[in-house]
């Protein structure tokens, strides 16, 4: 096979900086194009200058992993751990916020099903977290922390999510002996990490060509490609000009399949008062709140505002229509669920940062895990064609780092 001497990128997001980040790292000799359709790069992630703080669009914190880390500091990022006022983390319950949202018998219960099923723990093919759930800890667990967390942070339907996708990796020998280190932030936020990697990936030669989205032909001749879009955008890449019944048409087809969940964020400043203080809250289904999370800003990051920074999520499987409301009818729904929430009447917020995203976050359901089972990848590949992106098993930054660096490594070693 003849040696690489060039590569092309599209998409700018965390997939595809991260991709062009171990090219440079592992050949530096390789020339890297990167297109991006957007005139800035980061993709769902930004970091928004607020007049009382910064407010993230998407990604507040990464989990810490030795990749992560090495990437911040050949960059020259610092990473952040949360304050101590950080601890506490909270699930909303019976009209409270608790720290465990079962009582002890209900926790017993739930531990001696879990020893009695230890055996039987791998999640199956095609089982749902909720199946899963139940199998092992019973119906309690299930929906009170399990259900809930995967709500607040997929955003996703607990009865039709995927349980291989979102706990087998756990069952995998390379990571059941990796140690969870916590989570981290840039000092200044997401934008930090994107802004100081597009320096450094600049300073490493690699050619960015921003506002340029790319449609066929012009791509489809290119070799090694590597697309690094959502799942939807790559649908739509690969459908334009393939022809049909051919392995693009099918990975096309496939993709198109993926359901992507609407997302809206608001960031909203007060002044500090006596509210619940800790990393944040999540909130169960049929509790009186339509948010999925709130995660209070300032009590886990130093520096991110003078004033009581707080993000509430909303939107998500359950509340698909939620990009649909204007920016008052948001703020109205937070100062109603955050009423709730402290159980005493909201103040009026500083200022309110509001994204919206159609499309946001995919649905980590059965439906992705078949589509997974089913994408002719490794021929693809064979012939230049990679695809990264955050459906191809994890959303989480850290760990779409790791899946760059197992991507850029089958593409070098051929
Ligand atoms: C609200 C929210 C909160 C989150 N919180 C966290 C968190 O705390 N921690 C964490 O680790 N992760 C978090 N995530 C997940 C993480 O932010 C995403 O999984 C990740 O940013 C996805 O990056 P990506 O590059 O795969 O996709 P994207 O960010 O979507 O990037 C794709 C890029 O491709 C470009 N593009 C598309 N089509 C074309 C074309 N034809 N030509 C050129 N360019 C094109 C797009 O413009 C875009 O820039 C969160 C996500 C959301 C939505």
């Amino acid at each position: 096979m003849n040696p690489i001497k060039e590569v092309k990128i599209i998409g700018a997001g965390a997939s595809g900086l991260f991709a062009a980040y171990w090219i440079k790292k592992y050949r530096p000799e390789i020339s890297v194009t990167v297109y991006e359709q957007s005139a800035i790069p980061g993709g769902l992630i930004g970091t928004i200058e607020t007049p009382h703080g910064l407010a993230e669009r998407a990604a507040n914190g990464l989990i810490f992993t030795k990749q992560m880390e090495d990437l911040a500091r050949q960059i020259g990022v610092g990473l952040l751990a949360p304050k101590a006022t950080a601890k506490k983390r909270y699930f909303f319950w019976n009209s409270t916020p608790r720290r465990w949202p079962l009582d002890i018998c209900e926790t017993f219960y739930a531990f001696m099903k879990f020893v009695f099923n230890f055996s039987k723990r791998k999640p199956r093919t095609d089982e749902t977290v909720w199946q899963w759930g139940l199998r092992l800890f019973g119906e309690k667990m299930t929906e009170r922390v399990i259900g809930t967390a995967l709500l607040g942070i997929y955003s996703g339907d607990p009865k039709v999510m995927s349980a291989s996708l979102i706990f087998g990796r756990f069952f995998e020998p390379k990571v059941k002996n990796e140690k969870y280190r916590g989570t981290v932030s840039p000092s200044l936020g997401m934008g930090e990490l994107i802004a100081s990697l597009v320096i450094w990936l600049k300073k490493h030669g690699v050619d960015f060509k921003f506002g340029e989205p790319v449609t066929l032909p012009e791509w489809s001749r290119e070799r090694p490609l590597i697309v690094c879009t959502s799942a939807y955008q790559a649908s739509g890449l690969m459908g334009l000009g393939s022809s049909a019944g051919s392995e693009i048409a099918e990975l096309s087809n496939l993709l198109k399949q993926v359901e992507v969940l609407p997302i809206v964020t608001a960031t909203a400043y007060f002044e500090p008062g006596p509210d619940l203080s800790g990393f944040g809250c999540l909130f169960s289904r049929n509790q009186g709140v339509r948010a999925l999370g709130v995660l209070f800003n300032s009590d886990i990051w130093d520096n991110r505002s003078q004033l009581r920074s707080e993000t509430w999520i909303f939107g998500g499987a359950f509340d698909r229509e939620i990009t649909k409301a204007g920016d008052a009818e948001i703020v109205e729904m937070l100062l109603k669920d955050r009423t709730t929430l402290n159980k005493s009447p909201s103040a009026q917020p500083k200022h309110v940062e509001i994204t919206r995203r159609d499309r946001a976050i995919p649905h980590y359901d059965l439906n992705l895990e078949r589509i997974l089972r089913n994408l002719p990848l490794s021929n693809l590949e064979k012939h230049g064609l990679f695809i990264n992106g955050n459906y191809l098993g994890q959303i989480g930054l850290s760990r779409i780092l790791e899946r760059s660096e197992q991507l850029v490594q089958r593409m070098i070693n051929g």
